[in-house]
């Protein structure tokens, strides 16, 4: 019996790359698939999204993965690189760099290379993480157009801090900035992530680079990506290993977290932290068992979760399919009650767990 899986429905990607060219027609798409591809898995994941007109990682090592998987997509490093020896590799593997601050662009001067590599120029609008100043725009606009180190275009991009939320007036600002900045220049211009594409049609530029809503996921506040035509990719699944009754005011688990006030059922299920499932998640958490909600309680172990199924058992058995997360349960209500964000719990769910690929395209 296989417990702790994740089953990744390969036709709800496909869905999702077609509902973001609809949804940003005029745009390429840069699908970004850093940290194991938001833990649905780099390379199966990457096969599978073809109709992409690039890739974006974070790490050399992620995009080495990808040209050793086999893939020949174009491939943008989304922090460019760190270190002047890591350029060869860019040119050799034919990987696009984003440059962000004036040491790259002094590397990429001085290295000695056969031939150009191809960047894009970050400029921090407001996020203030990665990028450069607007007024070093046009200096190192002109360094890098002056540079045989560096192909003639010069793609243009930024990032926002807060398009999550349509309330929130800095995006629009953000947006605003980037393209007066870059007004005067003819180059390919990218901004928008997954809550650009959604939230703020008016970034899509010409290229769009989602993450998260490729996987099916809503990065919006308070909705899910089926708010957005979106199908979640991954379906998070256990099993029912036992079942016992708890009488009231008995305390269960480590620490003793949680008590019924009257008689339940308990189902334990084989899922815990050590498949990556949030040890933070409160009491009354949502799974789904045949069908039905019900709420874990108590503290969530290494392997084991124990979940209220009410004093008459609702009809569920050991051996039953449990649903921790996916079609029928929006990983993103499940980061509600975890107090973190759904990005943190695809990425964090562990080697342990079994994937298993279905509705791959013949
Ligand atoms: C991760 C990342 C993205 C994708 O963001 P989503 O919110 O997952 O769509 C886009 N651009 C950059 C620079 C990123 O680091």
């Amino acid at each position: 019996m296989k417990l702790a899986a994740a089953e990744i429905d390969l036709s709800a990607l496909a869905h999702n790359l077609r509902c973001i060219k609809e949804m940003a027609p005029s745009a390429r798409v840069m699908a970004v698939l850093k940290a194991n591809a938001y833990g649905h898995g780099l390379v199966t994941i990457a096969q599978h999204l073809q109709d992409a007109d690039a890739f974006a990682v974070a790490r050399i090592d992620e995009a080495l993965a990808l040209r050793a998987g086999g893939l020949t997509n174009p491939i943008v490093l989304l922090e460019g690189f760190f270190n002047a020896s890591d350029i060869p590799i860019l040119l050799a593997n034919n990987f696009q760099a984003v440059i962000h601050n004036e040491e790259q662009i002094n590397a990429l001067e001085q290295a000695q290379l056969d031939g150009p590599i191809a960047v894009w120029l970050k400029i921090d609008t407001g996020m203030h993480r990665l990028g450069i100043e607007p007024d070093q725009l046009e200096r190192f606009y002109l360094r890098l157009k002056n540079s045989p180190n560096v192909k003639p275009n010069i793609q243009l991009m930024t990032h926002f801090s807060c398009a999550d939320d349509k309330q929130n007036p800095k995006t629009k600002q953000q947006i605003k900035a980037f393209l007066k900045l870059v007004d005067n220049k003819q180059e390919q211009l990218c901004l928008a992530n997954s809550a650009g594409i959604i939230g703020w049609p008016m970034s899509h530029g010409d290229w769009v680079r989602p993450g998260l809503m490729l996987y099916g996921i809503s990065p919006m506040v308070a909705k899910v990506g089926h708010n957005h035509g979106l199908r979640p990719v991954m379906k998070l699944t256990t099993k029912v290993i036992a079942i016992r009754r708890v009488p009231a005011n008995e305390p269960v688990g480590y620490g003793g977290r949680w008590q019924s006030d009257k008689d339940t059922m308990l189902a334990v299920v084989a899922m815990g932290y050590g498949d990556g499932y949030p040890r933070h998640a409160k009491n009354g958490t949502p799974v789904m068992i045949k069908g039905q909600r019900f709420g874990i309680v108590g503290s969530v172990s290494m392997d084991m979760i124990t979940v209220d199924i009410g004093d008459n058992q609702a009809g569920v058995q050991i051996g039953d399919e449990v649903e921790m997360w996916g079609p029928n349960l929006p990983v993103e209500e499940v980061a509600i009650y975890a107090e973190t964000i759904p990005y943190e719990l695809l990425c964090n769910v562990t080697p342990r767990v079994s994937y298993e690929y279905l509705n791959a395209k013949k």
